[in-house]
């Protein structure tokens, strides 16, 4: 409907305010509370399918899919079956259970780099783990990264991050000590150059890279021709771990992962997002030689009192097995329709607008500029995003509110729903 969903906000508003005096900020992950976009954040009710519905009364078609992980979209039947199923009988063991290794079989089947994986509880634990496995197997203690990624927020990985980060401008993070920040060294985005010089420097001194093999926190930036297979080379003559970020493409641009698309073999990679059906879920698997030295295996210690719980393996487990490459083929299908719409819609109203796209990762950026690092995704006029993203809330289109974030197509987006978002778009343009 055309009804104002902004000015129809009242117990949003008042949510909020409720909120804020117990929680820092009103909520708990940063970007939620829509401060770079000057609104009230919208309180969700419920979700189906594609589609959200605000405790105002307002619905939504969705394309934050709770930040990544509902490629199957909001409450999809099977999913919701399984963790009921799962829930009757007991909700944590603390135990092994059968279905951890049903899990692991299936990620080991889909992704050819990992021999073994641990699960743990999010992107963040991870990345967090990733990079102590690597420091301990190379006993070497730099790492590099680069500017404008987000792999969580542990210490070592809030130096020039993106996401949130870049999101409310915030410099490095206080808190983490100069002692940790000096063992990371960044670079830009798709920049082999700089990362080689590093390495002439510091490269036997580096335990890992940690890469996004497609950046998805600095908007959507794909990798260069040659940019994954340069890192691959350059870790493999220094003795460096190559550590692939998949926390948001896992799964999501494709059956065999980021590195299926690209064709370059990490040595450990991160899990998160889809890998969790909209559970909390993160893994990190790799090379069996890396992961045996692992508690109880090997030396390096990490555990979870919830890790591999029984409600989130039913619930990431179900929605791998629905992921099959048709699948794929759909979400392709209906990303490139949306980018094509936009694309159109952007030439009628004149308004520049580079949109990248792998998959059914999708970022419009308000700039004329090539968008290849951090830099130049910083070239898009984020006054005009809020504008947008404004319009398009009240008009019952919900992304992420913010330039530096991009869209996900779900599977269940019809192509009715991909109609009405170009409408929308257009109606937005139009208003710049
Ligand atoms: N790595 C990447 C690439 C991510 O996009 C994110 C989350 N946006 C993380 C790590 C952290 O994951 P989590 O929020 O589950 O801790």
């Amino acid at each position: 409907s055309n009804q104002s969903r902004i000015a129809n906000n009242s117990r949003s508003v008042e949510a909020f305010a409720r909120a804020k005096k117990v929680i820092p900020g009103g909520v708990n992950s940063p970007v939620r509370a829509f401060k770079s976009v000057d609104l009230n954040p919208v309180y969700m009710e419920r979700g189906e399918g594609s589609r959200v519905y605000d405790i105002d009364g307002n619905s939504y078609i969705d394309y934050v899919g709770s930040w990544g992980p509902l490629i199957m979209g909001h409450a999809h039947p099977e999913v919701i079956e399984a963790i009921k199923r799962t829930a009757e009988k007991g909700t944590s063991f603390g135990a092994p259970t059968e279905l951890e290794t049903l899990m692991a079989e299936l990620v080991v089947e889909r992704v050819p780099s990992v021999d073994i994986v641990r699960m743990v509880n999010s992107g963040t634990e991870a990345t967090m783990s990733a990079l102590r496995l690597a420091r301990g197997y190379t006993k070497r203690s730099k790492i590099l990264k680069f500017e404008g990624s987000y792999h969580g927020h542990a210490d070592s990985l809030l130096i020039k991050a993106g996401s949130g980060v870049a999101t409310l401008g915030l410099p490095d993070s206080p808190g983490v000590p100069e002692h940790v920040a000096s063992h990371t060294i960044t670079v830009p985005y798709n920049d082999l150059e700089s990362v080689k010089l590093a390495f002439e420097k510091f490269g036997e001194e580096i335990a890992c890279i940690i890469v996004e093999p497609i950046a998805g926190n600095m908007g959507v930036v794909p990798p260069l021709p040659g940019f994954l297979q340069g890192l691959r080379e350059v870790t493999e003559k220094y003795g460096t771990v190559l550590i692939f970020d998949e926390v948001m493409t896992g799964f999501r641009v494709g059956y065999n992962c980021a590195q299926g698309l690209y064709g370059v073999t990490p040595d450990l990679t991160c899990f998160g997002k889809v890998i969790g059906g909209g559970l909390p879920v993160g893994a990190y698997g790799g090379k069996r030689e890396l992961m045996e030295q692992i508690a109880p295996s090997g030396p390096i210690y990490q555990a979870g009192t919830l890790s591999g719980n029984p409600l989130a393996m039913a619930a990431g487990y179900t929605t791998l097995k629905l992921l099959t490459p048709e699948v794929y083929e759909g979400l392709e299908r209906q990303a490139v329709r949306l980018q094509l719409g936009f694309e159109a819609n952007a030439r009628k109203h004149g308004v520049a607008n580079t949109i990248n796209r792998v998959g059914s990762m999708v970022c419009p950026f308000f700039t004329e500029t090539f968008v290849i690092n951090f830099e130049t995704a910083k070239t898009s006029n984020i006054a005009r995003f809020k504008a947008y993203f404004a319009s398009m809330l009240d008009l019952g289109i919900n992304i992420a509110p913010s330039q530096f974030e991009g869209m996900f197509v779900s599977a269940v987006h019809t192509d009715e729903d991909i109609d009405a978002t170009i409408a929308v778009h257009d109606i937005a343009f139009g208003r710049l």
